[in-house]
């Protein structure tokens, strides 16, 4: 039987950190921001003050349990159904998990409380800390991140440069673009000049592609991602899950040859890294159940994949000739 957690979930493939086990320290939704793009809904209590708001020992319990079950995955990862840098019992937090564990620890944070320096110090525990900048001035940031009254953008600013000439970790800050809202070149060019200020080691660039707290916030054209992403340098990436046509609704001169290989390589460089099911398979790129069966069915053909069995659930793996992939 799977023991049910109020805290964690996963693990789950993730774009960035690999196979992630969830770790929720904020109640949803206690946020600094209130998004317009969020996923998780609008924010229900506004605020900048730091609490407790969900107990070490409580989470601690959870993971403990977890671990003890066999944990497998490429990082423990603290989020919240809201922002976690608000639990004060983060660095804590961070501290125990490590008398536990190995497993490398992530941070997913806004980044906004980054300008107090007991939040730089707690963050600064984590592995890698994944904060986000959606604008690169204060009417874009009141516009997106709509953040409570007192938080000023050159404050949040000034927290994530003031974090990162001290934090040794990486930071791969992460960009969330919207269509006709920060994407004109005098918005690209003001994100630009901050993220030069902040050194960050990676940039990931998203959109909306998942519902959102406002209606029509519209994602950007896959092709106008890249070209930012391009403009922004080399350590920026797409990370942004497009979902996949399915196969079969699109006219065959739609449905080009160079698409189906595209969705067949990007599987087999995941299932180099693990076995992997089909439901995790989709999960983690965003695929139809139709679309991940083609590719599976080309990479079977090619002898490039073979299939083994686990607990009564079919995993894919590369064929054992294959050579290991070393990210
Ligand atoms: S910071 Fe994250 S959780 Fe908070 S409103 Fe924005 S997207 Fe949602």
């Amino acid at each position: 039987m799977t023991t049910q957690y109020a805290h964690l979930y996963g693990p789950v493939p993730s774009r960035r950190l690999g196979l992630s086990l969830g770790v929720d320290i904020v109640p949803a939704k206690v946020c600094t921001l209130d998004c317009i793009y969020c996923q998780i809904g609008r924010t229900s209590l506004a605020t900048l003050v730091r609490k407790p708001y969900l107990p070490a020992s409580e989470v601690l319990a959870e993971l403990s349990d977890r671990i003890g079950q066999g944990l497998a995955c490429d990082y423990i990862t603290l989020t919240g159904s809201g922002e976690p840098t608000l639990n004060t019992e983060l660095g804590c937090l961070i501290d125990q998990i490590r008398t536990l564990t190995h497993i490398p620890i992530a941070l997913i944070t806004n980044g906004t409380l980054l300008y107090d320096p007991a939040v730089r110090f707690d963050a600064a525990r984590a592995d890698v800390v994944l904060p986000s900048l959606d604008a690169g001035n204060e009417a874009a940031f009141r516009k997106i991140n709509r953040p409570c009254l007192d938080l000023a953008f050159q404050t949040f600013l000034q927290g994530l440069i003031d974090f990162r000439a001290r934090y040794q970790g990486r930071i791969w800050l992460e960009v969330f673009l919207i269509e006709g809202v920060n994407t004109s070149d005098a918005e690209i060019q003001s994100l630009k000049d901050c993220i030069a200020r902040i050194r960050p080691d990676k940039v990931h660039l998203n959109t909306a592609v998942r519902p959102t707290a406002e209606p029509g916030i519209k994602p950007l054209d896959p092709a106008l991602l890249q070209a930012i992403a391009q403009r922004m340098g080399p350590d920026c990436e797409v990370i942004a899950d497009f979902p996949i046509a399915h196969p079969h609704h699109l006219p065959e001169s739609l449905h080009s040859l160079a698409q189906a290989d595209q969705t067949a390589e990007s599987i087999f460089a995941m299932l180099k890294r693990r076995p992997c099911s089909i439901d995790d398979l989709c999960s983690a790129l965003a695929l139809t159940r139709t679309a991940a069966l083609a590719a599976l069915k080309m990479l079977t053909a090619a002898n490039r994949i073979c299939t083994t069995s686990k607990a009564g659930r079919v995993f894919y793996a590369p064929a054992p000739d294959t050579p290991p992939t070393d990210s």
